[in-house]
């Protein structure tokens, strides 16, 4: 018998962000590594220091955004994000965690909270298209 091709998937097929704003709610931000910090600086047209005290909370070494109204100072109930282009890689990510392929229950509390999960498919069909997603944006890297 021969091997079945694996269909190629979109990552429709799992997520499709609903705008609700969710993610961006809540007394605290993500993190900014350092090329989060450039890229957001950039994108912004404005200097280190005016995006810092215009938009940034530190605390030591730690950079998070600020918080306005209990959301995301770049949250805009309009809007949605309007740092699109700039914002952080913990929220590009979200909420493809990769938590959610080793642990069932980080794939229900994700669920829970993001209405864009696809909630038709089961753990095991949401994780099988999520490692083929990865894979294969890790073969695109590979191969330039
Ligand atoms: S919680 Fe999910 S659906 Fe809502 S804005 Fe965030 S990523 Fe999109
Ligand atoms: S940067 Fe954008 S996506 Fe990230 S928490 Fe703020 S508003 Fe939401």
């Amino acid at each position: 018998m021969s091997k079945e091709t694996e269909p190629e998937y979109q990552l429709s097929d799992i997520f499709s962000c609903t705008r609700c704003g969710f993610c961006c709610q809540g007394e605290t931000t993500v993190s900014l590594d350092a090329k989060d910090q450039e890229r957001m600086v950039r994108v912004l047209g404005l200097s280190r220091e005016e995006t810092a005290q215009q938009y940034w909370r530190i605390t030591g070494t730690e950079v998070q955004m600020q918080v306005r109204d209990g959301h995301c100072i770049f949250y805009d109930p309009t809007q949605g994000c309007t740092v699109h282009e700039g914002r952080p890689w913990r929220c590009r990510q979200w909420p493809l965690h990769p938590s959610i392929l080793s642990d069932e229950s980080n794939f229900h509390t994700i669920a829970a909270s993001c209405p864009g999960i696809k909630k038709t498919l089961s753990y095991k069909e949401f994780s099988h298209i999520f490692q083929a997603l990865r894979q294969h944006e890790r073969a695109d890297e590979q191969n330039g």
